[in-house]
């Protein structure tokens, strides 16, 4: 995620969240929400099962104020004797839930579908569930899920709303396939990640079927549904490139697409091949305040390729930023959300990287900027590996500057300590020892140590868990003010 802070968004953060309780209300005392103790977020994901594959209908009316009817298929293995199994899910009514072909009980619980198979599930024996629901776009106003865009949906999902749009295990250490079946009218387009498996036109409605490739986390789901013109070109070797953009400004966003060939040769020349089997944009005219590197599909704002103000060496580091995501934070994604700056200081090195080497903007000065406010981002956000919970209602506020140029700046003294070689060597290493996969900050820690040839837990514990930024190597003047106001990176 990149944040833009162009958009006011406290209000609409605020107002998020009322349906909840709504869902709890006809709970029975039995049903307990779980979580799998996420520092950041305790109730997200569930224990005692572990999901292959998701398969998720939507039927789409054409109408954002109207639920949209859907069917979850969730493919797991019980790793637990399981009396009940709970699934995260807000924002929908469930009418019915099947466990292994046969009806259970269900009840609702804050953000827990609680459900009591007829009989319990057994460890090491697949555990194959069935949901039929409505999927609310309307009550999320921007914390987000359902994103309602001019002419339809897209979804936001990081860091937890994947649970406001379907039943799920809604943590990113619980990765699974996915297909996606959306049926809408028409004179609509939808897309999701991966490449398309199906088209089936019947009468006023049309459906589509997607399927990934690779195993993606719930928050990196991504359906859009809207007046889309779906484009094609080819990124290096072959690699199939879809852009999904407003019909109407096709021609307009044609230079900006264009780029996106160049960019993923330039990231493979950094880190190796790209992980995942098609990448595109997603444009979507919606005001989020964010872009997201959702699997497959980067979502972007319109309006960042039609502001004349912005100039286009930050619009192309913007969509490198995202880019770059596709290797830190989805192919290989955090095992907690504390491993967040493992996702956003790399997205935010290789942005700024490719502004040094595209735009003459030196990586130097940039860091030496992120080491003034560095003691000022730790004070407000906390160190970049132990990051301070959200703030009430404002779920996504865990998108500190800390865990961005904070982040980055971690990296750059590491490139410092241990030299430039070293460091291309970890970050190649990086993704290809964990792709498709879930790391944590001890893995990163554990990996530069073996490359680098010595122990660098001392340097990763004072600058990932410090309280005071340390040091910089090979700048010994840099100096951290500690009173910095946060910025809007
Ligand atoms: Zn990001």
């Amino acid at each position: 995620m990149l944040l833009s802070s162009r958009t006011p968004r406290t209000a609409a953060l605020l107002a998020a969240g009322a349906s909840v309780a709504l869902l709890a209300a006809g709970a029975p005392q039995s049903a307990t929400p779980l979580g799998i103790g996420d520092r950041l977020f305790p109730h997200l994901g569930n224990p005692g099962y572990d999901v292959r594959s998701y398969d998720i209908a939507f039927t789409y009316g054409g109408d954002n104020s109207k639920p949209l009817a859907a069917v979850t298929k969730i493919d797991a293995q019980a790793t637990d004797r399981l009396e009940r199994v709970n699934l995260d899910f807000s924002h929908g009514t469930v009418s019915s839930v099947e466990v292994n072909g046969e009806p259970a009980r269900f009840a609702t619980s804050q953000e827990d579908l609680v459900v009591t198979p007829a009989r319990p599930v057994l460890p090491g024996l697949p555990l194959h569930i069935t949901v039929r629901h409505t999927s609310n776009p309307m009550p999320g106003k921007q914390d987000v899920g359902w994103l309602r865009t001019k002419d339809g949906l897209a979804m936001a999902n990081q860091a937890d709303a994947a649970h406001r749009v379907f039943p799920s295990n809604d943590h990113p250490s619980d990765k699974a396939y996915f297909t996606f079946r959306v049926t809408a009218p028409k004179n609509l387009q939808a897309v999701a990640n991966g490449l398309p498996v199906a088209t089936t036109r019947s009468g006023p409605t049309t459906s589509w079927v997607y399927r990934t490739a690779h195993p993606m986390a719930t928050e990196l789901a991504q359906v859009s549904i809207g007046r889309s013109a779906v484009l094609h070109q080819k990124g290096p070797h072959g690699l199939p490139v879809r852009d999904v953009v407003p019909a109407k400004d096709t021609k307009a966003l044609q230079p900006w697409l264009a780029r996106t060939p160049g960019q993923i040769a330039w990231m493979e020349g950094k880190v190796g091949p790209y992980p995942f089997e098609n990448y595109g944009l997603l444009i979507a005219e919606a005001n989020t305040g964010f872009e997201l590197e959702t699997q497959t599909l980067s979502l972007f704002e319109r309006d960042v390729f039609t502001r004349p103000e912005y100039p286009k060496w930050y619009v192309e580091s913007i969509m490198v930023h995202e880019l770059a995501h596709q290797w830190f934070g989805d192919s290989v994604s955090p095992r907690t959300w504390s491993d967040l700056w493992l996702n956003e200081g790399h997205a935010t090195w290789y942005e700024a990287l490719y502004t040094e080497e595209k735009a003459h903007a030196p990586m130097e000065k940039r860091m030496r900027n992120a080491y003034t406010a560095s003691d000022g981002w730790r004070a407000a956000g906390g160190p970049p590996a132990a990051p301070k919970g959200p703030k009430d209602g404002e779920k996504i506020s865990i998108f500190r500057p800390v865990v961005y140029d904070g982040s980055a700046l971690v990296l750059y003294a590491l490139r410092q300590d241990i030299g430039k070689e070293a460091f291309e060597r970890l970050e190649r290493r990086w993704v290809s020892t964990h792709r498709d996969s879930t790391a944590t900050t001890a893995d990163f820690v554990t990996l530069a140590s073996q490359v680098a040839g010595r122990d660098l837990s001392g340097f990763f514990q004072a600058w990932l868990y410090g309280e005071k930024t340390p040091p910089m190597p090979g700048h010994p003047d840099w100096k951290s003010k500690p009173e910095q106001k946060q910025g809007a990176r």
